[in-house]
């Protein structure tokens, strides 16, 4: 069976007022039901956690300190997995929460084990959806937890479960030579083969001090990707029917390959 990753981010699965986007979520829900009834493998690895905190505490924007943020990650999480168990039963879809921290990985019998889960789920049809644990990883304090971002954990996951292609979901079109946001001019790239300090720059830098999210994490999932042989294709997430598009052979958004 064809095994695909699909990462969505926040901006995909919610409005910019930080509401739910509901009517989003159910075209994922329904697209990614349609690819395992035609007997393909997915995982999906969401965000949206702490966002969808925010809203369910009536806050309007993320809290300073860390235990605050892991509080609201707890709440967020929890409705967000309501919300996909909802929409995913309309279709017949069963879903299984699978929450990681770096550590996790690492360690050879707990990284077994994980892997293990994966592949029984995927067996039993299941759609894994995964996230990063954020009530235990902490980025400030011990970089050895924390992902930093689901983009890479995306990566992560798709190169140890072997799959065939991880498809990013984002709200733009694809990877352009610059900033689109910022250039009326810039345009969409088509195929990256390579990924440099050049290819970083058009993202404008790595490692910016914003840390996650932006197309840095992207890049640098996608040069993880690169590096284990395998593709990924960064699509505009804003109508997630697209991702039958993108199986069908379209030529949509940019493929790192
Ligand atoms: P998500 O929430 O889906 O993970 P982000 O907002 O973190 O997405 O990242 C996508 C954003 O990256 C784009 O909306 C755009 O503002 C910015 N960006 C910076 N450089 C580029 C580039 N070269 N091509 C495309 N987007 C870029």
């Amino acid at each position: 069976a064809q095994r695909i990753v699909v990462k969505v981010g926040t901006s995909t699965l919610t409005h910019l007022n930080g509401k739910l986007n509901l009517q989003a979520i159910d075209q994922l829900c329904y697209s990614l039901s349609g690819l395992v009834n035609e007997g393909k493998e997915v995982v999906l690895v969401s965000s949206g956690a702490i966002g969808v905190g925010l809203g369910q505490l009536g806050m309007s924007e993320r809290p300073s300190t860390i235990p605050e943020q892991q509080a609201l990650a707890a709440v967020g999480q929890t409705q967000l997995m309501t919300v996909y168990q909802q929409r995913f039963s309309v279709y017949g879809q069963r879903i299984g929460q699978i929450l990681l921290t770096h550590d996790v990985m690492d360690y050879p019998t707990s990284r077994q084990n994980v892997l293990n889960t994966f592949e029984t789920l995927l067996k039993l049809k299941i759609i894994p959806i995964v996230n990063e644990n954020d009530t235990v990883a902490v980025d400030e304090l011990d970089h050895h937890t924390k992902f930093g971002d689901n983009d890479q954990l995306s990566a992560l996951v798709a190169i140890s479960i072997d799959a065939d292609l991880l498809i990013m979901l984002s709200d733009i079109n694809g990877f352009y030579d610059k900033n689109p946001r910022k250039f009326d001019d810039a345009k969409l790239l088509y195929t990256i083969n390579e990924i440099n300090d050049e290819t970083f720059d058009k993202a404008g830098g790595r490692g910016t001090k914003l840390g996650t999210g932006g197309m840095t994490t992207k890049l640098k999932a996608a040069k993880r990707m690169l590096n284990a042989n395998k593709t990924m294709i960064l699509a505009n997430g804003e109508n997630p029917s697209v991702i039958f598009k993108i199986l069908n052979g379209e030529q949509l958004g940019t493929l790192f390959i």
